[in-house]
């Protein structure tokens, strides 16, 4: 009998738990920690955030689902991994009791850690901006924004900047997400004129997305996501300021420095800054107790796999190889890391140093999308593993297909996305030498009311894939 542990059951660590659960559950152990009961649907934060859903509607619980799938789950935490006596040791959530967890074969998708400590006065910790990343966030966002639209009815004028609060944040999706959906929302209530909304981002073009943008389809015309998303921006009277990383925040103001090197500050009333990303701390122990953490993960704590890491960004962009297949730590092969977790070998966006020495560059994403395909191919190969001994999965980002849909409104009647679908995720200059990357059959881009079907129906049908009901494995993650 084999035993399978999985620390974190979000898009990746969940969909690697079901397909897992479903081939081996019954005759082998396979157990997932996750520090919350539930399961959540993150990318509906961004309408929980402005009050137009419900944000029950966004979670569900994990162990009955675990249940059906012959899982064991533990509603807690990891804080240990021990690679050379192969367990792991977590506490509980209920109890504080800890738990120790044997394997053979270790799954790390425990997402980002929220770094807010490396921008001064960053986020809810410090209580002066605001993040959607998480359930009680997006709760506490939402009640904040409810607050200010009383405040806009009686006449008061606010300044909103949404956006990203460190030089090498990334999820700039989510951001651009939620401020159209704020532009969408006070526009329904009549209050737009009362709101300056401002876009503040790293990213070297509007568009940019971490994913060296986009160039596709629009109609019978080729265009690049900067000016897609520009034409966005001014059709919803938004403003921008790219290329800016955020230093420190204090109760006022947004202090910045830019890619040219200039340092400056922006006022606001209502910011939501998403911060810096890093992966979460474990204690790596070897045999003897010494720390093997450099073994397993990066400095920055995301776990090293499969990938070619420390190449300089210009051989990086020609090798699509150096991208992870399988998501298999080198040093522990019973180790793989799928999501947010695992160390991508280098940033997709072309990385800038300013004249005084600040690295700002959007780190890469690993989407829901993305991390939903990484977490069904380390399944798939675990069960490889356990079954034959041999692995037969894989598959690069540089192979990868993800579709982004931003809406603006959650309404089926009047609300709208911004839908670009791209392939592959990370641009593959071998396969497609002259398109920049990207395969333009399948490369698009699309404005309208279909995009927020799409996006409502994605919230449902995945939902109801992750939660193991029928024909769950038909639908793709
Ligand atoms: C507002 C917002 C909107 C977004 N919209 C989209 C979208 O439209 N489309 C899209 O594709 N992507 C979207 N994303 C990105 C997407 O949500 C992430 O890429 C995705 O959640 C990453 O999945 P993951 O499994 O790596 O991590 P997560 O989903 O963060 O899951 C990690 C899990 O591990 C748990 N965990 C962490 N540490 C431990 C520990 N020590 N012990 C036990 N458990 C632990 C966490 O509690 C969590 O449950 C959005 C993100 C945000 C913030």
């Amino acid at each position: 009998m084999s035993k399978i542990v999985i620390i974190g059951a979000g898009f990746a660590g969940h969909t690697a738990a079901l397909y897992i659960g479903d081939a081996l559950g019954k005759n082998h152990e396979v157990t997932v920690i996750n520090r919350q009961d539930y399961f959540l649907y993150i990318p509906s934060l961004v309408w929980v955030g402005v009050g137009n859903m419900k944000p029950e509607k966004t979670t569900f619980k994990l162990e009955p689902v675990y249940k059906k799938m012959n899982i064991k789950f533990v509603h807690g935490k990891a804080t240990e991994i021990h690679p050379d006596e192969q367990f792991v040791i977590g506490v509980k959530e209920t109890d504080n009791s800890e738990v120790k967890m044997e394997y053979d074969y270790l799954i790390i998708a425990t997402g980002p850690k929220l770094n807010y400590d490396n921008t001064p006065g960053l986020g809810p910790k410090y209580g002066y901006t605001h993040s959607i990343c998480t359930l009680p966030h997006a709760v506490e966002i939402r009640d904040k924004y409810l607050e200010l639209v009383e405040r806009m009815k009686k006449g008061e004028k606010i300044k909103m900047v949404i956006g990203t609060g460190h030089a090498g944040a990334t999820c700039q999706g989510a951001t651009f997400e939620y401020i159209t959906n704020i532009h969408k929302d006070l526009v329904n209530k009549g209050l737009r004129d009362k709101a300056e909304l401002i876009y503040h981002s790293n990213e070297r073009a509007l568009g940019d997305f971490g994913v060296r943008g986009v160039v596709a389809k629009y109609g019978n015309k080729l265009i690049g996501s900067d000016e897609f998303i520009e034409a966005v921006f001014k059709d919803a009277g938004i403003k921008w300021n790219i290329q800016r990383a955020t230093k420190k925040v204090d109760e006022k103001k947004i202090y910045w420095e830019d890619f040219d090197g200039n340092f400056g500050e922006t006022e606001y009333d209502f910011a939501m800054l998403v911060p810096q990303f890093t992966g979460q701390p474990f204690k790596y122990v070897g045999k003897n107790g010494e720390d093997v953490s450099s073994k397993i993960a990066n400095p920055a704590g995301f776990i090293k796999v499969d990938g070619i890491y420390g190449l300089p960004y210009d051989e990086l962009v020609n090798k699509p190889e150096a991208w992870p297949a399988v998501y298999q730590n080198d040093t522990y092969k019973n180790i793989f890391a799928g999501g947010i977790a695992f160390a991508p070998p280098g940033p997709i966006s072309q990385p800038h140093i300013n004249p005084n020495g600040t690295n700002i560059t959007a780190a890469p994403p690993r989407t829901g999308m993305v991390s939903g395909i990484i977490g069904r191919v380390i399944a798939n190969n675990v069960i490889d593993l356990v079954k034959k001994g041999k692995m037969t999965h894989s598959e690069r980002m540089t192979e990868m297909y993800a579709a982004c849909i931003a809406s603006m409104g959650d309404s089926l009647w009047d609300g709208s996305a911004a839908t670009i679908v791209m392939y592959p995720v990370v641009p593959n200059i071998k396969d497609f030498p002259h398109q920049q990357g990207r395969d333009r059959f399948i490369t698009l881009m699309e404005m309208g009311l279909a995009g927020a079907w799409m996006k409502k129906l994605i919230h449902y049908t995945f939902i109801h894939k992750l939660q193991a009901r029928v024909g769950w494995k038909m639908i793709p993650e």
